[in-house]
C-alpha cells in the first residue's frame, strides 16, 4: 500500500481483537511521510456483500489499537493486502444497480492484509475478511 505521496510507510490502525485473530477492523493506515489517515478496510463498509446490500456478517473491534511487529514491536510498517475475487465482471455489471457508485473492483470476496516490519523485515500476517 502506497500512499498518494509516494510514501511507502505507515502506521497500521486497527481494533483489539480475540485470541486466534489478535487485529480486528476496521483498519486505518497513516503514512509517516504526510500523516494522510484513511479507512483502507471495514468489513461493514467493503466488498460483496455490502456493496450488493446483504450485509456484513464479520465482528468488528472496539478498542482502536496500533499494530506492532510481534517479533520486535517496530510500528514502522509496509502494509499490503491481497483482494480475492470470484466474480464475472459482467455478471456483476448487471448486479450493480448502475449508479456508477461501485465497480467490479469493490466486490471482493476476501481480503488479506499483510505487515512488512521496517525494522526487522518480518514479514506478518494481520488478518483476513469473509465478504461473500
Ligand atoms: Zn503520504
Ligand atoms: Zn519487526
Amino acid at each position: 500500500m502506497v500512499c498518494e505521496c509516494g510514501g511507502g510507510l505507515g502506521v497500521l490502525e486497527a481494533r483489539q481483537g480475540w485470541d486466534d485473530f489478535p487485529w480486528a477492523d476496521p483498519l486505518s493506515y497513516v503514512c509517516l511521510d504526510c500523516e494522510a489517515e484513511r479507512t483502507f478496510f471495514n468489513s461493514h463498509r467493503d466488498g460483496y456483500d455490502n456493496v450488493m446490500g446483504n450485509g456484513a456478517t464479520s465482528m468488528q473491534g472496539e478498542k482502536a489499537t496500533t499494530v506492532a511487529c510481534p517479533t520486535c514491536n517496530e510500528f514502522k510498517l509496509a502494509v499490503t493486502s491481497d483482494l480475492l475475487y470470484n466474480i464475472d465482471a459482467d455478471e456483476i455489471d448487471e448486479e450493480l444497480d448502475g449508479s456508477g457508485a461501485f465497480g467490479p473492483s469493490d466486490c471482493f470476496d476476501a481480503i488479506n492484509v499483510y505487515a512488512n516490519c521496517s525494522k526487522c523485515k518480518e514479514r506478518f500476517y494481520v488478518g483476513g475478511w469473509e465478504l461473500a
